[in-house]
Formats: C-alpha cells, sequence, structure tokens
C-alpha cells in the first residue's frame, strides 16, 4: 500500500491517505481560483483510500449547496474540496506532489487566457535573484517540512 502525507504550510493541519491515488486533476473554474487565490486549482481525489486527519483540525467554508472548501485556520493553506461524492485533497499540499501528476483538466470554460503559454515566461532561480534582494541568503524557513513531525512548531532558535 502506497503512504502519501501532507499539511499546510504552518504544520498546524497534517493529513495522510492509504491506497492508490490515481485522480490527479486541475480545476480551472472560478470557484477553484478563488478557493485557491491562483490560477487554477490541482487536487487529487482520494475517494476510494484510507484518508484521515493526523494533526489539527481544518476550517471549512460552505461554497455552494454541495461543496466545502477546508483551510487551515492559522495559515490559510487551501487543503480541500469536499463534495458529496468525495474529498479531494490540494495536490500542493501534499509532502511529494511530483509524485501525482494531474491527467485532466476541468472548467475549462474558466481558464484564463494566458494559462497555456505560462511555460513560455521567461524564468530565473532564486539564488539568481540574490543581488536585487540580499535578504534572500539569509531567509529562515517556518514553513513545516516535507514529512511528519513527532512536535511542531519546532523551538524557534
Ligand atoms: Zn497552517
Ligand atoms: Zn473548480
Amino acid at each position: 500500500m502506497t503512504v502519501y502525507t501532507g499539511g499546510c504550510q504552518c504544520g498546524a493541519i497534517r493529513f495522510r491517505v492509504e491506497g492508490e491515488l490515481s485522480h490527479s486533476s486541475i480545476c480551472h473554474c472560478r470557484m477553484c481560483q478563488k478557493a485557491f487565490g491562483g490560477y487554477y486549482a490541482p487536487l487529487v481525489s482520494v475517494r476510494g483510500a484510507d484518508f484521515e486527519w493526523t494533526r489539527g483540525e481544518r476550517k471549512t467554508f460552505r461554497s455552494s449547496n454541495f461543496v466545502d472548501r477546508g483551510f487551515c485556520g492559522d495559515c490559510g493553506t487551501p487543503l480541500t474540496y469536499e463534495a458529496p461524492d468525495g474529498i479531494a485533497i490540494a495536490a500542493g499540499a501534499f509532502d511529494d506532489p511530483a509524485l501525482l501528476p494531474p491527467t485532466i483538466q476541468y472548467g475549462i470554460e474558466g481558464k484564463l487566457p494566458f494559462t497555456d503559454k505560462l511555460h513560455e515566461l521567461p524564468g530565473t532561480r532564486t539564488e539568481d535573484d540574490v543581488e536585487t534582494a540580499p535578504f534572500i541568503s539569509e531567509i529562515v524557513s517556518y514553513q513545516h517540512p516535507d514529512h511528519d513531525t513527532t512536535e511542531w512548531p519546532e523551538e524557534r532558535k
């Protein structure tokens, strides 16, 4: 059995999924854009797998008569899309999102026109920005690491 773990940025909420996750998608609809603060929402269905919250309790917003959107009340990370036919988890909240590549797009009538060209934009690496933003070299991350922890938060030095 494959085990997947993940959680929010601050680490107050953690989850665990046991089973095969084969339904990974992105949704371009306007509600998903808003709920994720993004151009589209990446979601992985956990239907048919064993899903459990292992730390904390998410908050939810009822975005329609059928759907709840779960998120961390402390840091705001979007976490779920909860419909009558099952729960989907925000793909980027998994500890290793690379394991769950999307295979289908939904709501393409809502697709923002530039979305298909994002990969054509010029890009830079973070370390290349040090000259323009010197604080980058001194950044200390308070983000929860990409694995389960027995205690969190760790003591800050
Ligand atoms: Zn959080
Ligand atoms: Zn949507």
